[in-house]
């Protein structure tokens, strides 16, 4: 479902401006349509008051919650599955942060990448990504939102844009904690700085040679690591957001002294930071995890260089934390 038709819905129902607002603003925040000191019956059009039962099972069967798994680092792994019985994963992480999916699987095929194994499988509405919002705030506070799921926002884009809009507005999230992820498409750069609502920018790097990056995201738009930089720092100076630049450190890939220097060369007095997340464990695939120390070595250097850069752990990573895997292992055959 898209929210510009549950919108018609309401209006279609007698909703006015104000409690088509009031009606998105409870569900996105996970609360009754009963909450408030006004009840509702004095306050909403008969019409919006009957179809609310049935509109409100419709939206709560959007995105349901099929299994949990906390993790000893605070986030807790979700596998949701939408109406049509397919599943994508959320991630409540640490901090009130909520990472959500915009795709079932997805068409980048990033060779590291347990999602990107099947390819695209189908888009997500706008509505099923706010859905994932309300259900994770049925667990925890969620403060803010990064679209770093399952699949990538930039193939999706019209309908992300409309998820992003409705949460920075009626889901009272703060738009510089509403984070777009992407591995970068001028399409992108087109559209978010005319958005009213104005999400953070990330831009997942992971090398800073041309070739290497087609090899390990062999269907990304063809954009080099310094136009993807290039582009990234006019958004950061207009929206004064800084860029968080993802990079997944493969062992003997793009952990070595070459790619050290050319990230000084490449970020040296941009406006964002560098988030260096060591790969993690997919079965199947050949690549290897650095280890911390190596790891914490390479950001020590680059800081030392003048370069922010932050060494992260992939969340939930004790409960299968790598993007898209646990939908793999929910629906790989059982063993015989
Ligand atoms: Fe898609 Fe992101 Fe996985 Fe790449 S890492 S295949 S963009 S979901």
């Amino acid at each position: 479902m898209q929210l510009s038709a549950l919108r018609e819905r309401l209006r279609a129902a007698g909703a006015g401006p104000v409690h088509e607002q009031r009606v998105l603003r409870l569900w996105s925040n996970a609360l009754p349509q009963s909450s408030g000191k006004r009840r509702p019956e004095h306050f909403l059009p008969a019409a919006l008051l009957a179809a609310l039962p049935a509109l409100e099972s419709e939206l709560a069967g959007l995105a349901r919650l099929r299994s949990a798994h906390p993790a000893d680092d605070g986030s807790e792994r979700l596998l949701v599955e939408l109406a049509d019985g397919q599943t994508v994963e959320s991630v409540l992480l640490p901090r009130d942060g909520l990472c959500i999916s915009s795709q079932v699987g997805c068409a980048v095929k990033c060779v590291f990448c347990m999602t990107g194994r099947d390819g695209l499988l189908r888009q997500l509405g706008s509505a099923e990504m706010v859905a994932q919002v309300a259900l994770a705030r049925t667990r925890r506070p969620v403060k803010k939102v990064v679209f770093m799921g399952m699949g990538e926002p930039a193939h999706n884009l019209d309908n992300v844009l409309e998820a992003i809009e409705l949460l920075g507005t009626a889901g009272n999230i703060g738009h510089k904690n509403l984070v777009f992820s992407t591995v970068g498409d001028p399409r992108v750069f087109e559209r978010l700085p005319q958005g009213r609502v104005k999400p953070a920018l990330a831009l997942s790097l992971h090398t800073t040679r041309p070739e290497l990056r087609e090899q390990l995201l062999p269907r990304a738009p063809r954009m080099t690591p310094q136009e993807l930089v290039d582009a990234g720092e006019r958004y950061a100076r207009a929206t004064g957001y800084p860029i968080q630049y993802q990079w997944t450190l493969l062992e003997g890939i793009n952990d070595g002294a070459d790619e050290i220097e050319g990230i000084v060369r490449l970020l040296s007095g941009k406006y964002g930071v560098l988030n260096m997340i060591p790969f993690n464990r997919v079965d199947g695939l050949d690549f290897r995890r650095p280890s911390w120390e190596r790891a914490a070595e390479i950001a020590r250097t680059l800081h030392r260089r003048g370069i922010l850069t932050k060494l992260r752990q992939s969340a939930a990573q004790d409960v299968e934390g790598g993007c898209g895997q646990l939908r793999a292992r929910h629906d790989a055959p059982s063993a015989p």
